[in-house]
């Protein structure tokens, strides 16, 4: 009897990891397959169906083949799978160090501590702007970033807002990405400084380096 756990796996790849703190460490990268938000801006919809069931532990050899410490799971967004569970475990357990992106939506709860977040927070421009989970807040340190993607002048007031209202600054990184073709970064810079608001600005590495290309 087969008793491995599979999960939907879209793409696996090496690469520099583009946003948040971490940016320009070389991961490997396991995109999962799926996703319950659609939001406009998006640039992995081929995410949203394309993919192929994969164990585990099949996963777990590739990312040790790839002979590289960090490992970034992605998506879509890998929370709506069950299996992403067990993968992020067995991952920490053979001594990975372990970056999950995830859209903010699904509740953090059951995922482990040792685990670094990037935690979206969908603005009303990004089309999802309802979905963040409150209660994730109680799941966020330090160690994590919450992301606020701005695709207008509306976005950005409306992010530095609750950034002021609850506080995240003071218990998390707070990143703000200029939405690719509808702010530029030097806008977003002005807009920034003239506030003096305590939010990080997230430029998309890999897209400096080799513009919109998919797998890298
Ligand atoms: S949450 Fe991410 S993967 Fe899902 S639609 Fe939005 S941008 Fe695309």
């Amino acid at each position: 009897m087969d008793n491995q756990i599979y999960i939907r796996v879209c793409e696996t790849f090496t690469s520099l990891q583009g946003e948040g703190l971490q940016s320009g460490f070389p991961f490997f990268f396991i995109r999962l397959t799926g996703c319950n938000l659609r939001c406009t801006y998006c640039d992995t919809s081929y995410a949203w169906s394309e993919g192929v069931k994969r164990s585990v532990q099949e996963l777990i050899s590739l990312w040790q083949e790839s002979g590289l410490r960090h490992v970034l799971v992605t998506g879509g967004e890998p929370l709506i799978q069950e299996g992403t569970y067990a993968l992020m475990d067995a991952l920490l357990k053979k001594g990975a160090t372990v970056l999950l992106e995830t859209n903010g939506s699904i509740s953090l709860a059951r995922v482990n501590r040792r685990i670094v977040k990037v935690v979206d927070w969908k603005t009303p421009g990004s089309g999802s702007g309802s979905s963040f989970f409150l209660d994730n807040l109680r799941y966020i340190d330090r160690r994590d970033q919450i992301k606020f993607v701005i695709t207008s002048r509306q976005d950005y007031k409306w992010a530095s807002r609750l950034v002021r209202k609850r506080s995240l600054a003071l218990f998390t990184t707070v990143l703000f990405s200029p939405c690719y073709g509808q702010v530029e970064p030097k806008e977003l810079a002005s807009w920034i400084l003239e506030d003096r608001l305590e939010v990080m600005l997230q430029l998309q590495l890999h897209k400096v380096i080799w513009g919109d290309q998919r797998g890298l």
